[in-house]
């Protein structure tokens, strides 16, 4: 059922839903909290200056309204907290003024400031039930959460028509509870018992279902066929023997695994994990070469435009010598100029095409592709992944490149359909990133250090997360660390600002600006453009660092150690435990770090905001819910191999969109 038909949607509300990917009832109750408020009430004595709380009052004037201008008004009255008469302020809820009768019991949600006996309040509840878990979810601009809560409440009276997708053995074998009381509890709780029981038959679900693809898929891809060629080693060899430097033992090993699938009929299908700066492009360029040797035309694709230009510089210069055609594919260039790119490549004389998902768009067609590169793979989804591959008339080979270093185990979870190479040691070569972790107290340390990097004339990474708390601005504290430093620099350092809600465009835009120098400090609000070189970047500072997984903290220090200079992270937190942060400063070794990262994380904190993480899950975390990974994976494994699928419609039907059954 789609939400249209739900009541009180209407046309606006829509279009945002589906912006966000809402398009059915089922897409909407998936949309799952990432937090829960505990609501506790308070009394006004108890508060401290700045704390958001929840204090009940009783309207002891009628509310005023103050037009200031269009689309601004505020509302003002008096309320008894207690025996305490305080001033109650709201900004733009002049519609609310009806409701507030004197006399009323209501809850004021917001700040109180003792010196002026004022409340300001972001919100007014008429609901007085204490002890309430309020889920809180992910908004963008133009959904407001009443719209949200509203439209939910409507889809959670239709749970029952919500399919189930854990098998029926394994709900048992597990004491999973059913799919509309887990939809009904993660959306609703009354306790934290019931939010437990949804997240385990949400996450099991979530997990069984992922696993079941990829094991399907591995049996598909060891019986596909592809490209056999002869490897022309000698041409190869001397193309190694001229570069600028001397391969690690694992990129040896990775090669040769490489060219051994090319050789073979049989489609390759290939991850390389490797951390960052660990050396993949190269390997990618070896098998660009081969490839291309063979007579075959190679297409490299990127998850960003900046991510493909740097590619395409580099790439070029390693084949500058040889007579090899590259091309740069990009989303907005002239319709003429990507015109002729298409043609150029349909008639053969592009021998590689670098770019981004705009590889994937219709128009693109090959002579022969023979060979696909997919940088950075966790960016793709699974359905990404396979579009490109289409293209090619033979079914080209597949070489994917991540930089996320996981555990073995994990990985044969989650990519168990490719066969899996892995780059552990780094070229020894530049100076490691010195890792410090700060209190926020000793800040000023690190402000002088900032002032230090910048007069050096380098740059600097500023990474703050999100902290949503409530309905005002998200971008607050994103802000407000902005103008702290500018006020520190004096205005005189330029600061800009790149998060994730922001347009591509928008962000491709501030990053090219980041890298040409105009920009000296970016601050990021996560992790945005993974595996980007920014060479003059010496500092990455990240505040509330123990928010942040530890892979993914490693993840943003790579962004700096790029060049020659010495480069340091900071590592800003106030937690008292700092034992997770302490794995990070002490070392650099990815995989390392990723095995104590998943050996660390416990049950997850359900208050908790969720830690920024590597894979687009709705509700699973693969670090903190490894055990249900590997239990899934298993389960799912044995499901397809006993053929107990048979007879469940969904899952036939995922073997038929992956052809599996002729
Ligand atoms: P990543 O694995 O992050 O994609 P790159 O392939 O971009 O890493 O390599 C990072 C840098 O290291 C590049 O500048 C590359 O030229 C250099 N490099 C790669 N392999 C070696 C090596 N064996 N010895 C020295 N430098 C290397
Ligand atoms: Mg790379």
């Amino acid at each position: 059922m789609n939400i249209e038909q739900l009541k009180g949607i209407g046309p606006k509300t829509l279009e945002i839903f589906n912006k966000i990917g809402i398009y059915t009832v089922e897409d909407l109750l998936t949309y799952y909290p990432f937090k829960y408020l505990n609501i506790n009430f308070k009394r006004i004595e108890e508060l401290t200056e700045n704390e958001m709380a929840y204090v009940k009052v009783r309207i002891a004037t009628l509310p005023k309204v103050y037009y200031i201008r269009r689309n601004f008004n505020y509302l003002s009255f008096s309320a008894f907290a207690g025996e305490k008469l305080i001033n109650v302020k709201i900004f733009n809820r002049a519609f609310l003024k009806q409701h507030l009768l004197m006399g009323k019991d209501i809850v004021l949600v917001g700040k109180y400031n003792e010196l002026k006996n004022s409340f300001m309040a972001s919100d007014i509840r008429f609901n007085l039930e204490n002890h309430k878990l309020e889920p809180k979810y992910h908004l963008v601009s133009g959904l407001k959460e009443s719209v949200l809560t509203k439209a939910m409440a409507k889809a959670l009276e239709l749970t029952h028509d919500i399919y189930d997708y854990v098998p029926e053995p394994y709900n048992t074998k597990y004491d999973l509870i059913a799919k509309s009381q887990a939809l009904e509890y993660i959306h609703r709780p009354k306790t934290i018992a019931e939010i437990k029981l949804a997240k385990i038959k949400l996450i099991y679900e979530e997990l069984f279902n992922y696993t079941f693809k990829i094991n399907a898929l591995k049996i598909k891809n060891r019986h596909t066929l592809g490209i056999k060629r002869e490897i022309n080693q000698d041409s190869i060899n001397e193309f190694l023997s001229e570069l600028p430097f001397k391969l690690t033992t694992d990129q040896l090993t990775t090669i040769k695994e490489v060219l051994g699938d090319l050789e073979t009929d049989q489609r390759m299908n290939r991850l390389v994990l490797g951390d960052v700066g660990s050396g993949k492009t190269i390997v990618a360029v070896i098998a660009i070469l081969a490839n291309h040797l063979s007579g075959y035309q190679s297409a490299f694709m990127a998850p960003t435009e900046i991510l493909a230009k740097q590619h395409y510089e580099s790439i070029k210069n390693y084949f500058s010598q040889l007579n090899l055609n590259v091309a740069l594919l990009m989303g907005h260039l002239k319709s003429k100029e990507k015109t002729e790119i298409y043609t150029a490549i349909a008639e053969g004389k592009i021998d590689l095409v670098i770019g981004t998902h705009a590889l994937i768009n219709d128009k693109v067609a090959f002579q022969n592709l023979g060979l696909v590169v997919i940088d950075e793979q966790h960016l793709f989804g699974v359905k990404q992944r396979n579009a490109l591959q289409e293209k090619g008339q033979m079914g080209p080979d597949v070489l994917y490149l991540s930089a996320t270093p996981i555990p073995r185990s994990y990985a044969l979870c989650l990519y168990g359909d490719l066969d899996l190479s892995m780059i552990k040691t780094k070229p020894k070569m530049r100076k490691e990133v010195k890792t410090i972790i700060k209190k926020e107290t000793e800040i000023k340390d690190v402000l002088f250090k900032m002032l230090e990097e910048i007069k050096l004339g380098h740059q600097i990474f500023v990474v703050s997360p999100l902290i949503e708390e409530e309905e005002e601005g998200e971008l607050n504290s994103v802000n407000k660390l902005k103008e702290k430093l500018n006020m520190a620099f004096k205005d005189q350092v330029p600061i800009a600002i790149i998060h994730g809600k922001m347009k591509q465009k928008q962000k491709d835009e501030i990053m090219n600006d980041f890298l040409n120098g105009t920009i000296k400090i970016l601050i990021s609000t996560t992790v945005i453009e993974v595996g980007i070189d920014i060479p003059n970047a010496t500092m990455m500072v990240i505040f509330n660092a123990e928010r942040f997984g530890l892979a993914a903290l490693h993840q943003l220090r790579g962004r700096v150690g790029r060049n020659d200079l010495q480069s340091y992270c900071y590592l800003i937190s106030n937690s008292e435990n700092n034992s997770r942060l302490k794995v990070v400063e002490e070392s650099t070794d990815g995989f390392y770090i990723s095995e104590k990262d998943f050996e660390q994380r416990g049950q997850g904190d359900l208050f908790g905001v969720k830690q920024s993480g590597d894979m687009t899950f709705k509700i699973a975390d693969i670090r903190q819910d490894s055990k249900i990974l590997l239990q899934a994976s298993k389960d799912s494994e044995k499901y397809l191999k006993d053929q107990e699928y048979l007879n469940n419609k969904h899952y036939e039907q995922i073997l038929e969109d992956i052809n599996f059954l002729d």
